[in-house]
């Protein structure tokens, strides 16, 4: 074959300046393109030589992946199926370049957007002049007879194909790096980014740097690293039933090498109608913050990694979890936008939200009590989905839990039926009794606990929208945190206890307790208690509490109740001896001391005594007792 030059018949004069600019935002996916065609090329030689139709020895398949700093180029080599001149021109030449021509006429009026558009149009192979001021290929074909081949484009529309020496089966593209992308010339960079794009490809790849031979001192300065970059067989693309427990546990420090932490348990993911989708999903140990996670499902294509961002693809409360999702009919290389609109994404999302709701189910049903030692672990989790998605929460009532302060757990049914002689008011309605931190409210507890009631422990930062939303599913149950009133007016059963005191003394009373304390946020209300409660302690209205946390929160609640002072009661027991004493003094002074004193030590049980005032009452309390 002589050489020959050839012109590609696009009408823009030079299309390379416009994909180095839009093609991809990320540069860095040229390698990923290039050595996922490396692998395509490989498999297809596979498939082929398995129906018999390529002949003799397949052998060693590795593909080689090596920068050369000094001649500024990255090598990619394949012992694939390879290229005659026939097909380089109507692969590469041909066929991506109508594609370049309609991507060129799609997005030449737009501000493309930020995502990737190859896979779309079929110019994975282009992607590699977004780096390269000229690419070369040097190929032979696998075809019986076949003549090595040498392509070379400058990146204009320009390229010379020629006859080649190349031996070996195969492609072997060679990248000239262009001045602005030399940082991809670095050892350190490359390796980083097949480990990133790479790591589980289904064909061996191997990176290593050249041999260089310094002419001045006549030795070799780089000596070859051989480093195999992958696992080719990775745990989801295999049987369920070929994995143990450990080789599930080995693939998640294989895919977070970073965390130490062992995942509670895995869905291994298997879907072949109406879509393809494997993977493994796994339930991380979950702190009890909703902080961006650093360690990300990731998202495959035929096991080339993808994305990590699989926002809009997977619901978000499922981003919680960790894993793998491999699917062929997820349009991957597509913009986000599009992402979204897709049905098959749509369907994906909502069978990875029942499998996650059947496994959660199964394990629940089939050991309880191991379920209810990874509850602490699962709760934001499963709250977080129950709010999020209508279906979630559905499936979750079975298996969503509630644990009181013994530690132990009850389903809402088996609660609402625990609860139903004893917890509910005058109007039926049932009280959940439960505390956000059951050492600050210890009092609190203590006294319902006397009492026989059940209080639960709900202190996930989800709790003040958990709550609601349990709320306004069952009209008929109300919660009540501990420390929200007396107990005897949060279970208001009887009606109250006659008041030592008369309308007359408690008017008189009142604002004399109102002068004593420090500062406006404290009512001052009079409850008839019984005697052996505290004579004064401070309680945080449920309502505008719950309002202020659900705004801290975001969502739904207007700015009015954020913005809103804290208000507390103080609630003053009319038939505690002590108050009576206060009543009976006739020393003005004595009268304040002892109210002072009192009111002190109920902020005081509640942290709310503070600066000075604690200083005061610390200085007061000392003078007492010396006294
Ligand atoms: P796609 O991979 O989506 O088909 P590309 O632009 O990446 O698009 O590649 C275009 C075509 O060029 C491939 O479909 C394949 O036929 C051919 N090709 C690219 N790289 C190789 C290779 N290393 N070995 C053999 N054929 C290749
Ligand atoms: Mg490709």
């Amino acid at each position: 074959m002589n050489t020959q030059t050839g012109k590609i018949n696009v009408q823009t004069e030079n299309i390379f300046p416009i994909i180095k600019k839009f093609l991809y935002s990320d540069h860095e996916i040229f390698l990923r393109e290039l050595v996922s065609n490396a692998v395509d090329a490989t498999q297809k030689l596979k498939a082929l030589s398995a129906l018999g139709e390529a002949k003799g020895e397949i052998g060693d398949t590795t593909i080689e992946v090596s920068v050369d700093k000094d001649a500024k180029t990255i090598t990619i080599a394949d012992k694939g199926i390879g290229m005659t001149a026939e097909e380089i021109e109507k692969y590469i030449t041909q066929i991506a370049f109508s594609g370049a021509t309609e991507f060129i006429d799609k997005y030449k009026d737009k501000t493309p957007e930020a995502g990737a558009i190859i896979g779309h149009f079929g110019l994975g192979f282009y992607s590699a002049f977004m780096v390269a001021k000229r690419v070369e290929i040097f190929s032979l074909s696998y075809k019986e007879n076949a003549e090595a081949v040498h392509w070379s484009c400058e990146g204009s529309p320009e390229y010379i194909i020629e006859k080649g020496d190349k031996s070996e089966r195969g492609t072997t593209i060679v990248l000239h790096i262009a001045e602005d992308s030399e940082e991809f010339l670095e050892q350190s960079r490359i390796e980083n980014l097949l480990k990133k794009y790479c790591k589980f490809l289904p064909v061996s790849i191997k990176f290593g740097t050249r041999k260089e031979y310094n002419t001045v001192d006549e030795k070799e300065v780089e000596t070859e690293v051989d480093n195999i970059i992958n696992n080719t067989s990775p745990a989801w693309t295999r049987k369920p039933s070929e994995l143990k427990e450990e080789d599930y546990k080995a693939f998640y420090h294989e895919l977070y090498p970073m965390n130490f932490e062992e995942p509670l348990f895995h869905i291994h993911l298997n879907v072949d109608y109406p879509f393809n989708l494997t993977g493994i999903l796994f339930f991380p140990k979950l702190k009890k913050t909703l902080e961006v996670q650093k360690d990300k499902i990731q998202l495959y294509c035929n096991q080339v990694f993808v994305t990590d961002s699989v926002e809009n693809i997977v619901p978000d409360f499922l981003t919680l979890l960790r894993g793998v999702i491999d699917s062929p009919d997820i349009p991957l290389n597509v913009s986000r936008s599009y992402l979204q609109a897709d049905a098959n994404v749509k369907k994906i999302s909502g069978h990875i939200t029942k499998k996650v709701a059947d496994k959660l189910e199964e394990l629940y049903k089939n050991d309880r009590k191991d379920y209810e030692s990874k509850w602490d672990d699962l709760k934001i989790f499963i709250q977080y989905g129950m709010l999020a998605e209508e279906k979630f929460y559905e499936r979750a009532s079975k298996f969503n839990l509630f644990k009181n302060t013994k530690g132990e757990y009850y389903t809402f049914e088996e609660l609402s039926n625990k609860l139903k002689p004893l917890q509910t008011n005058k109007d039926n309605k049932l009280i959940v009794l439960y505390t956000n931190n059951a050492s600050e409210q210890h009092a609190f507890v203590e006294k319902a606990l006397e009492k026989g009631y059940e209080v639960m422990v709900m202190d996930s930062p989800l709790e003040a929208h958990f709550i609601d939303l349990l709320e306004r599913k069952n009209s008929d149950v109300s919660f009540a945190r501990i420390d929200s009133n007396t107990i005897d007016k949060l279970i208001n059963k009887e009606d109250a206890l006659p008041s030592r005191l008369s309308e007359k003394e408690q008017n008189d009373l009142k604002p004399v307790i109102e002068g004593v304390l420090p500062d406006k946020k404290f009512a001052v209300v009079f409850e008839s208690l019984s005697q052996d409660d505290q004579p004064m302690q401070i309680t945080n209205p449920e309502f505008m509490r719950r309002m202020k946390e659900m705004q801290a929160l975001g969502g739904g609640m207007s700015g009015f109740y954020g913005s809103m002072p804290e208000m507390y009661n103080l609630v003053v027991n009319s038939n505690h001896a002590l108050i009576n004493k206060a009543v009976k003094e006739s020393d003005e002074n004595k009268k304040k001391e002892i109210l002072k004193q009192a009111s002190d030590l109920a902020l005081l049980s509640q942290n709310l005594l503070k600066g000075e005032d604690l200083t005061k009452f610390i200085k007061r309390s000392f003078e007492i007792i010396t006294q």
